[in-house]
């Protein structure tokens, strides 16, 4: 059961399990291993665990980068069986039992007695990489920080801009993709323009921005109850956000973007801010781990796995989170308890103990942001909306989020922002006002 092959294991006196990302899949499988008789390391290509569903604050100036993401090694210093590693993982030899991960000094080859991976996903531009270039997506605090200079910046640009044309342009914001992301990204980036940034300007009015939210399904937050979906775009369409369903992308490009409406005809969308939170697939490791145990990924490229979350054939390598084809939804609590099961497995075959019995997910429900006190939110058969949601949204949010100091920075921000209407962090910094000046030289 415990193979100590390799030169490394000849060395150690535990088993060895190799974890891959610090996401909530990878952290709370290593998390869960604390007392188990094993040591672990822990190979993720950043140094923190991100709390995605609160990137979009990052991206509209709510939140600090610090306050979503604490450093990894910080939340894992107690716990003496776990080691952390930077490195980008570019191979996993499931016969050999190692992974290869890349590091300022080259390959790094680490061996395993047990794997879990849980490398996430990435955005999908569903075969239209190209779109990426323009239409920057939401996955990183990269990402969140990219997209928070482009968004104020483009009201720099406007107030500077002496075309009215262009102008309009510049104060104009899509977002592709009406799941939660999108509806959170829309109302925060309208209350931006509406509220925060209402007063600051002197050659432009702000609130005349135009933010868009596209769509090729017929309904906004197509995973949640219809009812509370028509509720959450009632508040959209009240904060001015312009929605547009049964609409499908057909291009993307500097100046903005071309789409196909319900009716077949093509129209234009004159924007410089275009935002892709349309989608996401598994990261390419799945992929890699199906050519060599011969299975198929599915659409989304998530690997099939058994009842207890372990790769066919391969009872020690577990893949978790948003990588496994197991029929559950790419969310936080599916990657965190598919992390957690897959570790107690580990732990009970380390300490001869029965293994638990298959992997069962509890579904805690699911929630959306649309504006300040506004939410939409669902859990079993309970739906709620407007500010009891908000609320509760808040709450939860709260209490999963990583780190003490993370949690008072998180609340002394939300004061600001929901309290009042200002956002504290509005850096655009000069690196950035550069390269987006350059990447959006007027076109004709
Ligand atoms: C903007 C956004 C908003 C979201 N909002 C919600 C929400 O409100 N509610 C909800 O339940 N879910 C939400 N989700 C989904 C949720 O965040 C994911 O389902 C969850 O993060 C999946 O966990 P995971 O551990 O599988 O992957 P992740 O959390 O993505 O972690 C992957 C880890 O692997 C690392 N990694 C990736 N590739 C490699 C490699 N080759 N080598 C080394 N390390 C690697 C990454 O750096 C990261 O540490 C949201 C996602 C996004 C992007």
């Amino acid at each position: 059961m415990w193979p100590s092959t390799g030169m490394v294991q000849t060395q150690q006196r535990r088993p060895r399990v190799v974890i891959i990302g610090s996401g909530f899949g990878g952290l709370f499988a290593a998390k869960a291993l604390k007392r188990a008789d094993v040591d672990v390391v822990l190979v993720a290509k950043t140094n923190h665990h991100l709390f995605q569903p609160l990137l979009y604050q990052v991206a509209t100036g709510i939140l600090s980068e610090g306050s979503i993401a604490p450093a990894t090694r910080e939340i894992l210093r107690r716990q003496s069986n776990a080691e952390v590693q930077l490195g980008e993982v570019v191979d996993i030899d499931v016969s050999n039992r190692t992974v290869t991960s890349w590091t300022p000094e080259g390959p790094r080859q680490t061996s395993f007695d047990s794997l879990i991976v849980a490398a996430g996903s990435r955005q999908s531009y569903f075969g239209n990489d190209r779109f990426a270039e323009h239409a920057p997506g939401l996955k990183s605090i990269d990402d969140a920080l990219e997209l928070r200079g482009r968004i104020l910046s483009a009201f720099e640009f406007a107030e500077a801009e002496p075309h009215a044309d262009r102008v309009e342009q510049w104060l104009t914001f899509v977002i592709v993709g009406a799941g939660a992301t999108g509806v959170e990204l829309a109302g925060q980036i309208s209350e931006l323009a509406r509220y925060t940034l209402r007063r600051d300007f002197r050659r432009i009015d702000p609130a005349r921005a135009r933010i868009i939210l596209v769509d090729a399904a017929p309904m906004i937050l197509g995973t949640f109850d219809e009812q509370l979906a028509a509720k959450a775009m009632r508040r959209l369409l009240r904060l001015g956000v312009e929605v547009r369903l049964d609409t499908a992308v057909v291009d993307v490009d500097g100046n903005g973007l071309t789409v196909r409406g319900a009716d077949g005809d093509t129209r234009r969308i004159q924007a410089s801010t275009v935002i892709w939170a349309a989608g996401v697939a598994a990261s390419a490791l799945g992929r890699h781990l199906a050519d060599q145990v011969g299975v198929d990924v599915d659409r989304a490229g998530r690997i099939p796995v058994e009842a207890d979350c372990s790769l066919p054939g391969n009872a020690d390598i577990f893949v978790v989170g948003d990588m496994m084809d197991s029929g559950l939804p790419g969310v936080a609590q599916v990657a965190m308890q598919s992390g957690t099961y897959a570790a107690s497995v580990i732990a009970a075959r380390a300490a001869g103990r029965p293994v638990p019995g298959p992997f069962r997910y509890r579904d805690k429900g699911s929630m959306a942001t649309v504006s300040r006190f506004s939410a939409v939110a669902s859990v079993g058969r309970v739906r709620i909306s407007g500010f009891a949601a908000w609320l509760m949204w808040l709450f939860v949010h709260l209490q999963y989020l990583i780190g003490f100091k993370q949690r008072v920075t998180t609340l002394l921000h939300w004061l600001i922002s929901f309290l009042g209407r200002g956002r504290a962090e509005r850096v655009v910094t000069r690196q950035q006002v550069a390269r987006w000046a350059l990447d959006t030289e007027p076109h004709t």
